[in-house]
């Protein structure tokens, strides 16, 4: 899932609702659990030891791959889970209701369950009053997403880049995994403001982000901070490799510019940093020093070179 709160500590705002959807229904356990390509995650979860979050619960497995409730009254009378370890052994799990989990986007995040330990039917009411808690949870999954992503492009923003950033950051330290931080910054984008108005620079900032989404790999983290702003932190990638990155991104943005062919040329500056621990002992630290890097390109792109012939006006 792309919401990038996988691992994240609890929050009161999402265990709210497991405690409501269990006082609601009278159950000993509720849970919100989300899934990504490779496993099940509890967000929140009431009545199970904490511990418990990575066994496989396949029964949400089932849940999120319908679009409505998912319903065993009845596990041991159920062919498919009679026998799943879950059942037999603890939590032993009787009865089941998993509602799916949708982001804005329509793509299923996981589901708001609800959990027994003997047989239960549920009414018509009760269908409809697990429905309602799930669009609670969703609506709570939508803010988090809002807060995350630059509504211009659509791709992260500075506060999504930092949280994912040190997600991938505290990765590359335990594994001893080099990474590299790109800040990139766009040459004369004001003058296209101004030249062509604001929506023409609003264009010029949504077709960068989407040579960025081409230029680098699912793995990496890549961020609009703000304005004319935006950076990549690719994990596994030596400042070398960063640079062959970047290369890459300059030719799709010179081969935009020509293929557009708009009166300007889209182009940037940029300053690569190679992730330190013993120097940067945080996502800012990294970002102030790539900062100053891409700062002094640009600076040495603007103003000619002391020994370098005067250009011609
Ligand atoms: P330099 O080459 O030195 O980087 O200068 P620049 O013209 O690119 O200007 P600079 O980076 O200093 O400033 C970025 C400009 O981006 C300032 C602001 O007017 C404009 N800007 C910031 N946010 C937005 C936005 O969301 N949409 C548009 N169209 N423009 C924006
Ligand atoms: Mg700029």
């Amino acid at each position: 899932m792309s919401l990038g709160i996988m691992d994240t500590p609890p929050e009161e705002r999402f265990d709210r609702l497991t405690r409501m959807a269990k006082r609601l229904f009278g159950v000993p356990i509720a849970l919100v659990s989300l899934v990504d390509d490779h496993r099940q995650w509890f967000k929140s979860c009431v009545g199970l030891p904490v511990q418990e979050t990575s066994a496989d619960i396949s029964f949400c497995g089932h849940a999120i791959l319908g679009n409505d409730i998912f319903v065993i009254p009845d596990a041991l009378l159920d062919e498919r889970f009679a026998d799943n370890p879950l059942v037999l052994n603890d939590p032993k799990i009787r009865f089941y209701a998993g509602c799916p989990l949708r982001a804005g986007n329509g793509l299923k995040l996981g589901t708001l369950c609800i959990i027994d330990r003997k047989p239960r039917q549920l009414t018509a009411d009760d269908l409809e009053a697990l429905q309602d808690l799930a669009c609670m949870v969703e609506r709570e999954l939508d803010a988090i997403q809002l807060a995350t992503l630059d509504e211009l492009t659509g791709i992260s923003n500075r506060r999504g880049f930092r949280e994912l950033a040190d997600k991938s950051l505290k990765f590359c330290l335990r594994h001893g995994t080099a990474a590299s931080l790109i800040f990139m910054d766009l040459d004369k984008f004001k003058p296209i403001n101004d030249e062509f108005g604001h929506a023409e620079g609003d264009r010029v900032l949504i077709d960068f982000a989407g040579l960025m989404k081409t230029a680098f790999r699912d793995s990496d983290v890549f961020a609009r901070l703000g304005g004319d702003e935006f950076v990549a932190l690719l994990t596994d990638a030596s400042n070398e490799v960063a640079e062959e990155v970047v290369g890459r991104l300059r030719e799709a943005t010179e081969k935009y510019s020509e293929q557009a062919n708009r009166g300007y040329a889209l182009a940037f500056s940029y300053g690569i940093v190679e992730f330190n621990p013993a120097i940067h002992l945080s996502i800012d630290a990294l970002l102030a020093d790539s900062d100053r890097q891409m700062y002094a390109a640009k600076k040495s792109r603007r103003e000619p070179h002391p020994e370098a012939p005067e250009t011609p006006l």
